[in-house]
């Protein structure tokens, strides 16, 4: 199934958004019913809260007052994260439970619909990351004026969320609601059918996206690296530990001129890792399937490097995963190559006047790659120099 982490702030229209998914044939699952579901009467997180914070929060019927509790926890940190001790577990299962059940009733598309996503900071858990974008003011004027609610109070709630900056750097996808809802909607059904759809058929079948074997360069897109960090999150939050060091490589880091292909690169501490049942589950279920027939990389002096490659499944992002342990030459290599051009300028300069050069002769993809190795291999000596000079060494990042 795929895993849609949906947010937005408050009347920014993700209630309207999550609707139409619902229609569209999603699961939705609701963060902020299911925080109150589980403290309805005859929950077990009740009675924990009963026994924590005594009769005073409950109603004389014995239900949760919920405006009492807000008291006591407003300002007092310590009993803020004892009710949350007993809530969020309880919420984590039931979520947990939903999503669960989706995928045993064949689900194509589960969608957590989830206000504090960002707060939270649960971004690399999902497949993919949607959300709802309204400008400040119209969102005061919908809440006002539609829900009814004190401007004062949208506004206090509104300056309790993460910002809209914040929002932005965790989306895969945006989706503007400045305008008609009709436009929403419409943005909604096409997101649907462009991305969700062929993405869930591939995640549900492991079938890669490649990318298309015409040669398209492009100047660097500013999107390149947002794309990479979030997909890197992923894949920290789906490998944890098996991976030692993550890294965006290749020309859309540096970023140049290029086939618009995000290439990551995982460093662990030994190809069997890779090759081990959980490494090869978690990169299935987070939709980044194993090419099994790619093994290693021929190097420049004709030494093989070994690695493990896989490939992405989102439709609409092309992405390569290079699997490599730490410390081999071939993992050193790919993050050298990048620090240098990002470095040198006249590198930088050299490399996509070879890009250009190769493109002219109409090469296609794989051909392409192979006719760069000539070039690799005589700019090697310059860039083993430039890395004797300046002292450059791989930079380690396991966060
Ligand atoms: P959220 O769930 O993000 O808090 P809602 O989906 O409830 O936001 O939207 C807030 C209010 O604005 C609702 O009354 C909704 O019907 C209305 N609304 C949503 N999108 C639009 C739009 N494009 N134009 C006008 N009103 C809208």
């Amino acid at each position: 199934m795929l895993h849609i982490g949906l947010t937005g702030g408050i009347g920014s229209g993700k209630s309207t958004v999550s609707r139409r998914l619902a229609e569209l044939g999603a699961v939705v699952v609701d963060a902020d019913l299911i925080a109150r579901e589980v403290v309805e009467p005859g929950e077990p997180a009740l009675e924990l809260i009963r026994a924590r914070f005594g009769d005073e929060v409950f109603t004389e019927q014995g239900a949760l007052d919920r405006p009492a509790l807000g008291r006591v926890v407003f300002g007092d940190p310590d009993a803020l994260a004892d009710l949350e001790g007993i809530t969020h577990p309880a919420i984590w299962q039931r979520t947990a439970e939903r999503f669960a059940r989706a995928r045993r009733e064949g689900t194509a598309v589960g969608v957590h619909d989830m206000p504090l996503l960002v707060e939270k900071r649960m971004a690399g858990e999902y497949h993919l990351v949607v959300v709802v974008d309204t400008a400040e003011e119209e969102r005061v004027r919908r809440l006002v004026e539609l829900r009814g609610m004190p401007e004062e109070e949208a506004r206090s709630r509104i300056a309790a969320q993460a910002d809209d900056a914040q929002r932005r750097a965790v989306a895969d996808v945006l989706l503007d609601n400045n305008g008609a809802p009709e436009e929403l909607l419409a943005r909604v059904d096409r997101l649907w059918q462009d991305r969700l759809t062929p993405f869930a058929d591939n995640l549900a079948t492991l079938t890669p996206v490649r990318a298309p074997h015409e040669l398209h360069l492009r100047e660097p897109d500013p999107e390149w690296a947002g794309q990479a960090e979030r997909e890197l999150a992923r894949l920290r939050h789906r490998l944890g530990p098996l991976a030692v060091t993550l890294d965006h490589i290749g020309s859309t880091a540096v970023p140049m001129y290029a086939k618009p292909i995000l290439d990551l690169q995982v460093g662990v501490a030994s190809l069997d890792d890779a090759d081990s049942v959980d490494f090869r589950a978690a990169m299935d279920e987070g939709g980044y399937p194993r090419r099994d027939h790619v093994t290693e990389d021929v190097a420049k002096d004709g030494a093989v490097w070994p690695k493990r490659y896989h490939l992405g499944c989102d439709p609409a992002v092309p992405i390569h995963v290079h699997v490599r342990e730490v410390g081999s030459p071939g993992w050193r290599w790919a993050l050298l190559f990048r620090d240098w051009l990002r470095a040198d300028e006249a590198g930088r300069a050299d490399y996509r006047a070879e890009k250009d050069r190769l493109v002219t002769q109409g090469l296609t993809r794989p051909d392409y790659a192979e006719a760069k190795e000539p070039w690799f291999a005589a700019a090697d000596e310059r860039i083993e120099a430039w890395a004797t000079r300046t002292g450059w060494t791989a930079p380690a990042r396991g966060d």
